[in-house]
């Protein structure tokens, strides 16, 4: 229904992208934070129709997808307000000392827009990771033009969203080339724009493979350039043994629902969990086992994402001492996602990588290491994580600090009784973690603080005030929090 992009298409949006950076980029904050509350605002006007096309093409429940809608209008609002407030451009200020030896000079820093930035969204999430999503909401708040290449697993609503993002473009007077909406089924598609001399950032949201592909060529281009891509994780969640003992039967029955919660497709999913052998742990694996059995299974977001999940889950199950705990017994459609535990030693799933690699689906692993010895070595082996969750009580933490310390050290948000599902958008939310979950550790996906990934901090030194960007002049005029001789503060200098 839409043909590829061609190369000369691509061209044309980069230029503009290019261009339109060079005006957007001057644009007071509060203009852009109008903007982005209109996309918000569009995004709402386009009704029960966008919800109706994203269902047809992505296999998600209505209420899921208004709720994904809704989370997607808070986000760009929310940024806006971010954007305006402009605690993330870090301002700040250090006054000249003339009588220093040698002189102090004035230095004043803050962030700048990067320029253009490519989006690639996920398949599973085609509101708040995808076109009008939380790296987009991120690259208008930073003073950035946006160039999106669109998922072709819901492409009719990615087309809508983009019409609602340039309609409002078009009512605050953007300039022209602030958004373009590529299609391009082919991989070639998404390294024209990754290589493109224009492209200055990228930003990604989906599987291992594809965002490496990604960052591999942001990396070998002539100007290298950034590549925030949120991968795939699988989540551990590490029992410790007197929380196992008092609620193995709750913490099942909780495991349950985090497992199957929209049928196993979020990057949170829990797709490993560790416990030492034990009645307790028994008792978790027998309950865990009984629950996943009863759970219905629901269709998967397209039959591509359903054949990779019974290709990875028949492999993860083939592997040598792997083996089945329990499957959903309730009868399954095609392109169903059939819920699956598995369950190995500690021993066996430290000598085996594949164990170790996401099985995007309602499927999880259960690890019975020998003692806490090897449950800390299986936490010391393991590659970074979004997520990682300890059930303990205040006793398992504080008599388990190695373990707790080598957990720690993997993950980028670190959980203790609860579920790595749900991913609160806040500014303390840090939704990223070290590689291979993400490629670098350092930045969120989401939060205003994913904002940060699409700038760059420069220093003015010695510049007269009235020269200075309103954000540094002595004055204040944007009443914003700055550093001023290393103390936060509003006030003019
Ligand atoms: P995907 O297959 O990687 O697709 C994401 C986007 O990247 C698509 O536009 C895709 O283009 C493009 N792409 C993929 N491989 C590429 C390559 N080799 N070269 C160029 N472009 C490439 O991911 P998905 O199936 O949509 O999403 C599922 C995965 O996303 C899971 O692994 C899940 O854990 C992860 N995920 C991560 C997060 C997070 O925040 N970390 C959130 C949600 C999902 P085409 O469509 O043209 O193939």
């Amino acid at each position: 229904m839409f043909n590829d992009a061609s190369t000369e298409e691509i061209e044309l949006a980069m230029n503009e992208a290019w261009a339109a950076f060079h005006v957007y980029r001057k644009l007071p904050l509060a203009k852009r934070a109008e903007f982005m509350k209109t996309i918000a605002f569009e995004l709402e006007n386009c009704g029960d129709a966008l919800i109706h096309t994203a269902m047809s093409e992505t296999n998600l429940p209505e209420a899921r997808l208004r709720g994904e809608r809704g989370r997607t209008i808070f986000q760009l609002n929310s940024y806006a307000v971010a954007c305006e407030k402009g605690d993330w451009l870090g301002a700040s200020i250090d006054t000249a000392i003339a009588d220093k030896v040698p002189p102090k000079p004035d230095i004043r820093k803050m962030l700048v827009p990067l320029g253009p930035v490519v989006i690639f969204g996920a398949s599973n999430f085609p509101f708040a990771y995808s076109t009008a999503g939380g790296d987009t909401a991120s690259a208008f708040a930073a003073g950035c033009s946006v160039v999106i290449k669109a998922h072709p697993a819901h492409i009719r609503t990615s087309q809508m969203v983009a019409g609602a993002i340039l309609l409002a473009a078009e009512k605050c007077n953007m300039p022209k080339g602030i958004f373009a909406h590529i299609h391009g089924a082919s991989f070639e598609t998404g390294k024209a724009l990754v290589t493109h001399p224009h492209t200055k950032a990228v930003g990604f949201t989906g599987s291992y493979t594809g965002g490496k592909q990604l960052f591999d060529w942001g990396n070998q281009r002539k100007e290298p350039i950034p590549v925030f891509a949120e991968m795939g994780s699988i989540n551990p969640v590490f029992l410790l043994p007197e929380k196992l003992k008092n609620a193995a039967a709750e913490i099942a029955q909780l495991y349950a629902g985090s497992i199957t919660l929209g049928v196993g497709q979020f990057c949170t999913n829990p797709g490993l969990i560790i416990g030492i052998e034990s009645e307790a742990l028994q008792i978790f694996i027998n309950e865990l086992g009984k629950t996943i059995q009863k759970i219905t299974p629901a269709p998967m977001l397209n039959p591509g994402i359903a054949g990779a999940y019974v290709k990875n889950k028949a492999n993860a199950l083939l592997q040598e001492d792997v083996h089945l705990i329990a499957a959903s017994e309730i009868v399954s459609k095609e392109n169903d996602g059939l819920p699956a535990i598995a369950t190995a030693t500690g021993q066996t799933f430290l000598n085996n990588p594949v164990l170790h690699q996401e099985v995007f689906g309602p499927y999880s692993i259960v690890i019975r290491c020998k003692n806490m010895a090897e449950m800390i070595e299986v936490a010391k082996h393991l590659e970074g994580q979004l997520t990682a969750t300890l059930m303990a009580t205040d006793a398992d933490i504080t008599d388990n600090d190695e373990l707790v310390e080598s957990v720690k050290n993997i993950c980028g948000r670190f959980i203790l009784n609860n579920v790595p599902t749900g991913v609160e958008v806040c500014l303390s939310m840090h939704h990223g973690g070290p590689f291979p979950s993400c490629t670098d550790s350092r930045f969120t996906s989401v939060g205003a603080d994913g904002i940060k990934r699409f700038a760059r901090p420069i220093a003015f030194q010695n510049w007269s005030n009235h020269l200075l960007p309103d954000e540094l002049k002595n004055e204040n005029p944007l009443g914003i929090w700055r550093t001023v001789n290393n103390e936060l503060t509003r006030s003019v200098v």
